[in-house]
């Protein structure tokens, strides 16, 4: 019959937080399970057609304090969802036009908004050109526990939430059980996938096949107390009594260069391996038994599909925040954000405390959903299909929206 590939837009913004992570575990899986059937696109759309201030945090704190205090005094009004909407409408009406444009280029059948700023304009753009019944928008929440209430729209097909908690609030802030849907943070699918021998994982990154290993990180971006912290688990991981070490330490700087190279100079009395940016981070969680890392909802998520008990040693305030009553609750793991308390806690999961080790463990796993991914593209796949033949949607460049603002 007549087919043709449809375009699924993932909007974005780079700026941690695991936005990232989700878009490319969501487009990889399109490809796994439906090949040419989807044509993807990635795009952090302000960035490129706007430059407006949503990607930038510092400004963009500074941009809303500006112009919601004059709308704030202007509708008298205390109530904040009022306030961001009007705060969003004055933005709107600044970058309406470029935001059409970005979205028209693509010319969607699906829109996945990953981030918790791209939902009211996208929705409005679509509802001026009257494309809201034709082109399915979606939300993908990438906070684990407590979010902002800028991910909820009751405008969208869906709303993907990653937790319980999560779902909760969105049915609190009038969303309908219809539209909320808990599969878990969509994590890359080589995590759910790959079935992988702690042994065999260890000969092929050649690391120590006996001692326990810690796996230290801080992000994509390698941040975080990540140098204080392998100092001091260089000293904690080594019995100096016995004069050897009790565990071997692997940790991964991402794209933060500066760090690796320092860490790379220091001299060890343990087996340490110092690395950057890693594609399989799949591979190093697999073959470690704890992890160190600040509260990015990706890191984590992974390392509860691999079993691994947590150390939270930092997080990006707000945004963050909530993923660590997510860990430390749940009997995942701990936070602390003390590098000499951090070395310690480790040192005891790898000799006195191993049973504390092995219980978090099991609890990571309860967590753990692997599958959550595939579940979200799946439910898409339905929703386009209901939705039947999309072809020839009327997309138009009449910029009817600035009119109406
Ligand atoms: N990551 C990676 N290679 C690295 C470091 C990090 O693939 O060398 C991945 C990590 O596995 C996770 C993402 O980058 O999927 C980081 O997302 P998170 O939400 O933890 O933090 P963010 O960096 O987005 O603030």
């Amino acid at each position: 019959g007549a087919y043709r590939t449809k375009n699924v837009l993932i909007l974005m913004s780079d700026t941690g937080g695991g936005h990232r992570a989700s878009a490319e575990a969501i487009r990889d899986t399109f490809k796994l399970e439906f090949g040419d059937e989807y044509n993807i696109i990635i795009k952090d759309v302000w960035k490129e057609y706007t430059g407006w201030p949503l990607n930038d945090m510092e400004r963009q704190y500074k941009f809303m304090v500006k112009h919601v205090q004059l709308w704030n005094l202007a509708f008298h009004s205390t109530s904040p969802k009022w306030i961001h909407s009007m705060y969003l409408a004055a933005i709107a009406a600044f970058y309406a036009k470029e935001v059409e444009a970005g979205l028209m280029e693509y010319k969607p059948d699906i829109i996945i908004s990953v981030h918790p700023l791209m939902q009211h304009i996208p929705l409005w753009v679509l509802k001026w050109q009257g494309l809201q019944k034709k082109v399915i928008f979606v939300t993908v929440i990438t906070d684990l526990n407590s979010c902002h209430r800028t991910w909820f729209h009751p405008g969208v097909n869906r709303c993907y939430c990653p937790s319980e908690e999560v779902a909760k609030r969105a049915s609190l802030d009038g969303l309908d059980d219809s539209q909320i849907r808990v599969f878990g943070l969509p994590v890359r699918p080589s995590f759910a996938r790959a079935i992988l021998s702690k042994d065999d994982l260890r000969v092929e990154l050649e690391m120590d096949p006996n001692l326990p290993a810690v796996l230290l990180m801080g992000g994509g971006e390698g941040m975080g107390p990540v140098q204080k912290t392998a100092k001091a688990l260089g000293e904690s991981l080594f019995d100096k009594q016995l004069g050897k070490p009790i565990g071997q330490l692997i940790i991964i700087c991402g794209r933060n260069r500066s760090l690796a190279s320092t860490l790379e100079s220091l001299e060890w009395k343990i087996p340490v391996k110092v690395r950057g940016f890693e594609k399989q981070m799949e591979k190093w969680m697999g073959a470690c038994d704890c992890i160190i890392t600040k509260a990015g909802p990706g890191t984590i998520a992974e390392a509860m599909i691999r079993g691994l008990p947590i150390i939270l040693n930092d997080y990006i305030p707000g945004q963050e925040k909530g993923n660590v009553p997510y860990v430390v609750e749940t009997g995942a793991g701990v936070f602390t954000r003390s590098p000499k308390e951090t070395a310690r806690i480790v040192a005891e999961w790898f000799s006195t405390k191993r049973d504390e080790l092995k219980k978090m463990s099991e609890n990571a796993l309860k967590l753990a959903k692997p599958e959550a991914v595939f579940e979200i593209v799946r439910d898409l796949h339905e929703l386009a299909d209901q939705r039947g033949p999309l072809a020839n949607l009327p997309y138009m460049l009449t910029s009817s929206f600035t009119s109406l603002i």
